[in-house]
């Protein structure tokens, strides 16, 4: 059915439902962005409010990267979003996004208990939506330690409060950002150079309450001996008000995103695979499809991911310069398994409830990545991290057969997946990775069901992704679940800035700014802050 907003732009049909299409207008275009992940959208959101007309190219078949979700007999999955903060009109990013998509994009909260973490020893606590709160379960579990729960949480603010200038800091041109840098984000920078382990080790001799500060390092791919301080601090901080999820599935950010775009004359086009930025007399000028089409603008943005667009989408002449090689060098954050459930029946009466659960098997913060390459004897995994998306979202309709859906993700080695990268089919991958895939699913399903016991008799779908999926139908590199992983090193690194050594070309996402959907979002937007800034800023300065 054509919803109300449904009209025509260049002989595209544009609806509010599903403003995105196999084909585009014509030109001419005045930005192209790669990639329709957070990054992307963000950032083609931002340039169309600017009044730019953008033409977003994604290859996958649907937009969204990590926010795009996945039916199968009447479920639906997400890929990539369990928990998000700072969504709230009380936050920068939830402002920029509420009036990115018009006020359309809700949230609803996972409750007053967003998290609970499951240790050894029946050891368990609880993370809650309000500072207080958390920083009273932090003290009962640990009573010994207020003065060190009590520093622990002033370097959360402290990092905080470095960040909006340390972003702002970024977009400035490469002439001026050396300078820039030194005065507004030299503490930021500070922060983002030390080590969570050696910060957290200055803090507390109690090995266990290290543990359970950096408890949600899952959030960024690096355990704390990798981590850049400021990261985990961030982490604390995006969910000092506890998480959200959107309203009517993750989706629905695509959905309201990509209509933003539409309705500024741009549009969102998918299997869209770009094969080369196209570069003359030392700028960007547009890009070439794998099709052989050439879509030319005036600027280019790779939100593919700062790390993809280098590897892949440049051309010889460029990738062999030393930014590129640099950049090259950076290590790519940890590959996952998910496990994805279908269960018919009241799953709250099993323990399921809005809040994630992430069931630790063991007390060390170093452990975090399951050795599968062994498929017939494999170990019990360090962490599963499990989510039941259907509770948190308060328009999903169970149905007659009281249909619910639940998650189970994990990190595994890539180098186990690596060969498989590029396939797609069964007959591709051939058995031994049917085999491998086999033992693992069982093994997760086995592992989740002991601490979900009740839920057995409700499962009625079972289904793995692996890192070759993700590889496939999201392209990060070695299957990262969260792009470059982020370390100081990373953040030392002069390339990772919205404006790319060329001219004209930009880089938006997570890579050029934090991990996750909101880290993403920042990232887009810079990448547009940089591309246009006087029109950025007085756009910027009114939220
Ligand atoms: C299992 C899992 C759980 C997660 N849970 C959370 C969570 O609860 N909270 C949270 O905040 N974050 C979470 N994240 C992380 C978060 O989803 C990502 O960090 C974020 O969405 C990344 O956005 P991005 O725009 O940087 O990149 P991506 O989403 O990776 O987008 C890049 C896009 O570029 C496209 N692309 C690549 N190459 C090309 C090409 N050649 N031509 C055209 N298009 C191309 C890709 O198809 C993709 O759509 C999770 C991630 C995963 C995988």
């Amino acid at each position: 059915m054509p919803p109300e907003s449904s009209h025509k732009i260049g002989g595209v049909s544009n609806t509010a439902e599903k403003p995105w299409s196999r084909k585009s207008p014509d030109g001419p275009w005045d930005v192209v962005v790669i990639g329709s992940g957070m990054g992307g959208m963000t950032c083609a959101a931002l340039l169309s409010k600017l009044g730019r007309r953008v033409l977003m190219l994604e290859q996958h078949y649907v937009p969204g990267g990590f926010t795009h979700a996945f039916p199968r007999k009447g479920y639906v999955w997400d890929v990539g979003v369990h928990a998000i903060g700072e969504v709230t009109r009380h936050t920068l990013s939830g402002r920029l996004l509420h009036r990115l998509t018009d006020g359309r994009l809700r949230w609803a909260s996972l409750g007053s208990v967003y998290e609970e973490f499951y240790f050894p020893g029946g050891f368990r606590i609880d993370f809650p939506d309000n500072p207080d709160q958390f920083r009273a379960n932090l003290i009962e579990a640990f009573p010994d330690e207020e003065e060190a729960i009590d520093a622990f949480l002033l370097k959360v603010r402290e990092v905080a409060g470095t960040m909006r200038s340390y972003l702002a800091s970024r977009t400035f041109p490469r002439r001026l950002v050396g300078a820039v840098e030194w005065l507004i984000a030299r503490d930021a920078q500070r922060f983002l150079e030390q080590n969570t382990a050696k910060e957290l080790a200055a803090l507390t001799d109690n090995p266990r309450l290290r543990t359970v500060l950096a408890a949600q390092w899952g959030y960024c791919g690096a355990p704390p001996s990798q981590s850049s301080f400021a990261v985990q601090a961030l982490i604390t901080r995006h969910f000092a008000h506890g998480g959200y999820y959107p309203e009517g599935g993750s989706p629905e950010i695509a959905r309201q995103l990509c209509r933003t775009v539409a309705e500024a004359g741009g549009w969102t086009r998918i299997l869209a695979d770009v094969d080369q930025i196209l570069i003359e007399r030392g700028r960007a000028v547009g890009v070439r499809l794998t099709t052989g089409e050439e879509i030319r603008a005036r600027r280019v943005v790779s939100a593919a991911g700062v790390g993809s667009t280098v590897r892949r989408l440049l051309p010889a002449s460029e990738t062999a310069k030393d930014w590129a090689e640099e950049t090259h060098e950076l290590e790519p954050g940890p590959a996952h398994v998910c496990l994805y459930l279908g269960f018919k029946g009241d799953i709250r009466k099993a323990g399921a409830s809005g809040a994630n659960k992430w069931f630790w098997g063991t007390w060390s913060s170093e452990e975090g990545v399951w050795d599968v390459s062994d498929p017939d004897n494999l170990e019990p995994c360090p962490v599963l991290y499990c989510s039941f998306p259907s509770l948190k979202d308060p328009r999903h309709d169970p149905g007659p057969e009281v249909k619910h859906t639940g998650e189970v993700v994990t990190f595994v080695p890539w180098q186990t997946f690596a060969k498989w990268s590029g396939t797609r089919s069964r007959r591709d991958r051939g058995e031994e990775y049917e085999a491998l895939k086999r033992g693992i699913e069982t093994s997760l399903l086995e592992q989740y069901l002991e601490h979900m016991p009740e839920l057995r008799p409700m499962v009625d779908h079972v289904e793995l992704s692996t890192p070759a999926s993700t590889d496939y139908f999201v392209r990060p590199v070695a299957g990262s679940i969260y792009g470059l992983l982020p370390t100081p090193e990373r953040f030392k690194s002069p390339w990772l800035r919205p404006r790319s050594p060329i001219k004209n070309l930009f880089f938006g996402g997570s890579d050029v700014a934090m991990v996750g959907v909101m880290g993403a979002m920042m990232g887009g937007a810079l990448a547009a802050a940089a591309a246009e800034p006087v029109r950025a800023l007085r756009f910027l300065r009114r939220l």
